[in-house]
């Protein structure tokens, strides 16, 4: 056995795309630890593929972009931040966010995975699963897990409703 083999990629922070799932094409990525990046593919995660993919659909933007056939990795801290950072209210319907609004997004979940594994420097591994987060630190969440607390930004309380299952939490007045 070579030492090259059978050993999950370790994954640097310069070396993180969030790749389109739809890439990962049926192959256990989530299970190898390797889920929100897909070496080989090509497609970029980005504003105009979050775009694309969500025309037509009516399901709330935070489920969406949970999909896992839509992107693999994006845990429930983790789109329940990018969603506030990018002023999006969970609840709107995905086909109708705006092409700029899902730029703004895309970017958001880049900066935070790249946060959290800065913050961790081990591997993705860490920070695939649906609730930790793994790499963050309870004081610089904005909205998980502050429901009823100030927001951090303009002291409107943090609510959390149940969407496809999972709690969500959201600022009424900074997400829209
Ligand atoms: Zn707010």
């Amino acid at each position: 056995m070579t030492a090259a083999s059978d050993s999950a990629p370790m994954m640097t922070v310069s070396s993180i795309g969030i790749e389109p799932s739809r890439l990962l094409d049926g192959t256990s990525a989530a299970a190898s630890g390797t889920a929100a990046t897909a070496a080989a593919s090509g497609a970029a995660f980005d504003g105009a593929y979050l775009w694309k993919k969500s025309r037509g659909r009516s399901v709330a933007v935070k489920t969406f972009l949970m999909d896992q056939k839509i992107v693999v990795g994006v845990g429930n801290i983790y789109a329940a931040e990018a969603l506030f950072a990018a002023g999006i209210h969970p609840r709107r319907v995905a086909g109708s966010v705006a092409s700029a609004r899902y730029e703004r997004l895309a970017g958001e979940v880049k900066r935070i995975l790249t946060h959290a594994i800065a913050r961790g420097g081990t591997t993705l591994r860490d920070f695939i699963s649906p609730d930790g987060a793994p790499g963050y630190f309870e004081q610089e969440l904005y909205v998980y897990g502050r429901a009823g607390e100030p927001c951090k930004v303009c002291a409107t309380p943090i609510r959390v409703v149940v969407l496809g299952q999972r709690s969500t939490f959201y600022c009424p007045r900074c997400q829209r």
